[in-house]
């Protein structure tokens, strides 16, 4: 398929433009980003994402400091940590690997990071800073959709866009930056009726679903662009053999012939996650020196 976004290549190009911009902050000014990436408890997932996160923080140059926590780890010791991150200059990033373990408040925790430091953008203060159009921490997942997008597609003025999804982390933020773009959105969700007729009008379609292969051709509009966030773990006969396998949201195979654009899974929104991550984490870098913020568009 010709219509493939290579995620994986893109934020190949991204992470370029990070350590460049990593080089000069450290040349001129004496200042290396830093990171610090907190997982609490033993999930699988989470230990790879964060494995990932500090190793390609050292690949474009930056710090990277990781603090393992136990599972058992009380709300007390967590937020005195992220305290003592707030106040560390070497820091510039602080980042607490999610989902938590249940008896830690997740929103109380994210609340707990400085703003001008919450390279997740989750923190109340970014999310209505990004609501209203100002200057923020954007999301890496959504930002990295956008990335894409402008780079496929130049100027998203007046596009139809159809966002699946309305979570905090990836549907909401991506239907305000798209705003932002001047797109007319429409978020769809689980209690939306027609929701096929509602995706096969959009001129982008953004599936943050987690439903594997939801999205089939006869939803989708002739010369669409498509976006698909989800991750599904799913078993399928491969030339004869059961085997495990990632999909998206989107079934890939219905798209040929039919899309603009499509992002694979994987090798499209997820490598643009990291290294928005890392993006972000060289912005907040640039801010803490009063710097005007590095350009990665
Ligand atoms: P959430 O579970 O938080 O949100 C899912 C959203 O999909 C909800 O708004 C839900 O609606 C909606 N939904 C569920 N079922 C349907 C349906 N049948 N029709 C329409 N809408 C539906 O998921 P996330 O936003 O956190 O993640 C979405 C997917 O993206 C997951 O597969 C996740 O693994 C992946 N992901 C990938 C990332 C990456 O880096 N590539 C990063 C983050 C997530 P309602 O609100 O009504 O319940």
């Amino acid at each position: 398929m010709n219509e493939i976004i290579d995620g994986k290549k893109f934020s190949q190009t991204l992470r370029t433009k990070v350590k460049s911009y990593v080089h000069i902050i450290k040349e001129r000014y004496g200042v290396t980003p830093g990171l610090a990436v907190i997982l609490v408890g033993e999930d699988p997932a989470s230990q790879v994402y964060v494995r990932n996160k500090g190793k390609q923080s050292l690949e474009v140059g930056m710090n990277s400091y990781e603090y393992k926590l136990d599972a058992s780890t009380s709300s007390d010791v967590l937020l005195s940590l992220i305290e003592k991150l707030n106040n560390d200059v070497n820091v510039h990033g602080i980042l607490c690997q999610l989902p938590l373990p249940d008896h830690l408040n997740e929103k109380a925790v994210i609340n707990s990071i400085d703003p001008k430091k919450d390279v997740d953008g989750f923190h109340i203060s970014n999310v209505g800073l990004l609501n209203t159009g100002q200057k923020s921490m954007i999301p890496c997942t959504p930002l990295g959709c956008l990335l894409l997008l402008k780079d496929r597609l130049g100027d998203l003025s007046g596009k139809n866009a159809v966002i699946v999804g309305r979570s905090n982390i990836v549907g909401k933020p991506m239907a305000n930056l798209l705003l932002q773009e001047n797109c007319t959105v429409t978020i769809a969700h689980s209690r939306t009726e027609n929701i096929e007729t509602i995706c096969a009008q959009a001129d982008i379609i953004v599936a943050a679903v987690g439903r594997p292969e939801m999205i089939k051709r006869e939803w989708v509009k002739p010369g669409a662009t498509v976006i698909d966030v989800g991750i599904n773990r799913v078993t399928k006969n491969i030339d004869g053999y059961e085997k495990t396998t990632l999909v998206g949201d989107v079934c890939f195979t219905d798209m040929a012939g039919l899309v603009a654009g499509l992002t694979p899974v994987p090798g499209g929104v997820g490598p643009m996650t990291i290294a928005c991550l890392l993006a972000n984490t060289v912005t907040a870098c640039y801010r803490s020196q009063d710097l005007s913020d590095p350009e990665f568009t």
